[in-house]
């Protein structure tokens, strides 16, 4: 009789068993990693360190330098203990040549204070700042080391891993370590075609878990702190694909539902055509021409339209509106901000109400009976096109028929939102075919994987007949100099922008800064009209304000960065932004945006705080360089990474855990390949590369 036999143990399953079996753990602890996502080994094995301690080698405390991680060793010389404002506790260290440092504490036990004694070895790890007396390092780790004692050094790097609430580092890394143990020895775990990347001579996937997760000693940390290492790159490679196919996938799940093809039967585009006051540049003609294709087949639209400031993307927007009234149906605009809503409202109104098309404006503000009048229109197909924020659209509004949508993104709307729109869909079981607008100008390869999901025209070109904006950056310190200059310009009828910002304050705070810019500037040009603007101030007097300064009737709008969307007054040429080296590159060039719209020559005058930090030195030398926004982005990308960039909502790229789409673009054009044939012809390995990265993607972001 044949012996009975255990079928091997398929390795890949070792990945699937629970947590709860590794040491230590119990239900409760098991909970909250679950609540982090993390639920089997193989959560582990993904599960990449942050960052690394290097407890490898001793550095000489003489060689110790500010700001850098280092580890050393000596014998406590002395200790202060005793109570100044706080607890303190002061321990100096010396090593045998005579050199000092000191650990400081501010929270200590009892013990902790007994247990150094004068004369004792004791080996620390931390970051030196310079104290009282040399160096000194704040709650260093250490370790009191017998007079024999060893104490070899470690032979790999030490990772830090993120952990969830409550769960200490160490006990992290040692189920991190349990759980490789059971990483499979062969290609079990391997997803990614090995011939595909083979020009790439990158390791495999083991390896590089092991890698990163491990580092040997002699690893080069400093590839390994750029995240440019082999190792890395494989991973991240694998990573930005798990991505792009999950927006691939989406972006096909979404065309495969139907839509109504828009066939603009009354002509309107070509009415509004006619009737605007300018023609459309070769830009805003080619992305009009994508749109109405797209409006006039079957499947849903998934359109960004990229456009610096001021390239001209709301007549698009517009003329795409027409198309779907022309068609029969409806069409929303929406909005991230009020202000920004009502500048829509006003320009659509202007452009369309003259053609005989019903235009509303769903805002908060519109309460009681106008607002169950306007929903009544809505629901009832009499306004043609509606235009509101975000929020007010994702209310449960009632359309008669909507088949078009646009999304002005500016930064804040996310690929979440955008499927959401799907619910808001025809009682026809269609949805809507929507525009998403954005004023982020990122290069095309990037946007391929950013907006995987969506198709892509660009608006690469601004409206004839602008001057270029010169851009200065003075010291706060030469003010005067500069009320003097702003003084000479609004003489000459220029008007000026001095915006106050606080980035990160509240509303509040900045209204105040905004307040005392205005006391101080209407005391030092008594003889100019000044306003001013800000969150604080009621909407129907911001709204006079503006409308003032639009007329001519103020010299000098003062405002916070509300301005930053929503206003266009073509003959303000002069922009003064406080504080600019506090604002980030794409945050300045909108600002400076709402400049140079007119045909006089106008002026952006950055007024920084010395002294200025090497990034907010180039972020500032790039805009002087430069207006377009294509090169800003880019410069932006390179000082802070593509997920602030873009705002880590919005890309759907949300959690990398190891890729940066800036440093790895080179990687794309391979795994846009690997893409395109994986979802072809091996569609369940595109599920699990998925399932692998992506599932878990958002718990990881806030573990
Ligand atoms: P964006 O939304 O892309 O920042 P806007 O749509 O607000 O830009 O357009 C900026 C300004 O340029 C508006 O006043 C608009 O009417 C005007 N404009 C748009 N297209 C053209 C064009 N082809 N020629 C001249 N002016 C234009
Ligand atoms: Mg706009």
């Amino acid at each position: 009789m044949p012996r009975q036999v255990k079928p091997a143990p398929d390795l890949a399953q070792q990945g699937e068993r629970a947590l709860s079996t590794l040491p230590g753990i119990g239900p409760a602890i098991a909970n909250k990693l679950a609540a982090a996502g993390l639920l089997q080994l193989r959560d582990l094995w993904f599960w990449l360190p942050r960052s690394y301690e290097d407890r490898t080698r001793l550095t000489e405390i003489v060689d110790l330098r500010n700001g850098e991680v280092a580890q050393f060793e000596g014998r406590v010389a002395s200790v202060e203990h005793g109570f100044r404002f706080r607890p303190l506790l002061r321990v100096h260290v010396q090593d045998d040549a005579g050199h000092t440092v000191a650990l400081r504490f501010f929270h200590f036990r009892r013990q902790q204070v007994d247990q150094f004694k004068v004369g004792m070895r004791v080996r620390c790890h931390g970051t030196p700042r310079p104290g009282a007396r040399g160096y000194e390092i704040v709650h260093p780790s250490y370790r009191l080391l017998a007079e024999a004692d060893e104490a070899p050094l470690n032979d790999r790097l030490d990772p830090v891993y993120s952990v969830p609430e409550s769960i200490s580092a160490a006990s992290m890394r040692r189920w991190v370590g349990l759980a490789l143990e059971h990483l499979p020895a062969d290609d079990a775990i391997e997803l990614v075609p090995e011939s595909d990347i083979r020009h790439l001579h990158l390791p495999k996937l083991r390896d590089a878990l092991l890698t990163l997760h491990q580092p040997p000693a002699d690893v080069d940390l400093a590839l390994l702190q750029q995240g440019l290492h082999p190792a890395q790159r494989r991973i991240a490679l694998e990573e930005l694909l798990a991505h792009h196919l999950s927006l691939r996938r989406r972006r096909m799940s979404l065309r495969s539902e139907p839509a109504i093809a828009l066939v603009d039967q009354q002509q309107q585009v070509e009415k509004l055509l006619a009737a605007l006051p300018f023609k459309l540049t070769h830009a805003q003609e080619r992305s009009l021409q994508a749109v109405i294709a797209d409006l006039s087949a079957h499947a849903p639209m998934m359109r960004l339209l990229q456009g610096d400031v001021g390239s001209g993307k709301t007549v698009v927007a517009a003329l795409a509106a027409m198309h779907a009234v022309g068609a029969g149906y409806q069409a929303a605009i929406m909005a991230p901000t009020d202000l920004l809503s009502e500048q829509h409202f006003k320009n659509l109104d202007a452009w369309l109400t003259p053609l005989g098309v019903r235009v509303v404006r769903l805002s908060g503000r519109v309460v009681g009976k106008a607002r169950a009048e306007t929903l009544k229109a809505i629901a009832e197909g009499e306004a043609q096109v509606v235009v509101g924020t975000h929020a007010l659209m994702q209310e449960a509004i009632a359309f008669k028929s909507l088949a078009f949508v646009v999304i002005d993104e500016q930064h804040r709307f996310g690929v979440q939102q955008r499927l959401a729109l799907r619910d808001k869909g025809l009682a026809a079981g269609c949805i809507p075919h929507q525009l998403v607008m954005t004023a982020t100008p990122i290069p095309r390869t990037l946007a391929m994987s950013a907006y995987a999901d969506l198709d892509v025209s660009v608006i690469d070109e601004l409206p004839p007949g602008r001057t270029p904006i010169q851009t200065v950056a003075i010291d706060a310190q030469r003010r005067d100099e500069l009320v003097a200059r702003v003084q000479a310009a609004c003489a000459e009828g220029r008007q000026a922008y001095w915006v106050c910002t606080l980035i990160d304050e509240s509303d509040e705070i900045e209204a105040q800064a905004a307040e005392a810019t205005l006391a101080s500037l209407q005391e030092r040009m008594p003889n100019l009209r000044i306003g001013m603007v800000h969150g604080r101030i009621k909407p129907k007097a911001r709204q006079d304000t503006m409308a003032q300064f639009k007329q001519g009737a103020l010299d000098i709008l003062v405002a916070t960065t509300v301005i930053e969307v929503g206003v266009d007054v073509p003959n303000a040429s002069l922009m003064v932004i406080e504080n600019a080296e506090r604002l980030g590159l794409a945050q300045l060039h909108q600002l400076r945006g709402r400049v140079g719209r007119g045909t006089a020559a106008s002026t952006c005058v950055l007024m920084y705080q010395s002294p200025l930090g090497a990034i907010a030195r180039e972020r500032i030398d790039t805009l002087r360089a430069t207006t377009d926004g294509f090169k800003i982005a880019e410069k932006d990308m390179a000082l802070r990474g593509p997920g602030e960039l873009l705002g880590t909502r919005q890309t759907g790229l949300a959690a990398f855990r190891v890729a940066d789409l800036m440093r790895d673009a080179d990687l794309l054009p391979t795994l846009h390949v690997i893409a395109d044939d994986m979802l072809l012809h091996r569609p369940t390995i595109a599920d699990q590369l998925v399932a692998r990265w992506v599932g878990s993607a958002e718990r990881y972001a806030s573990a």
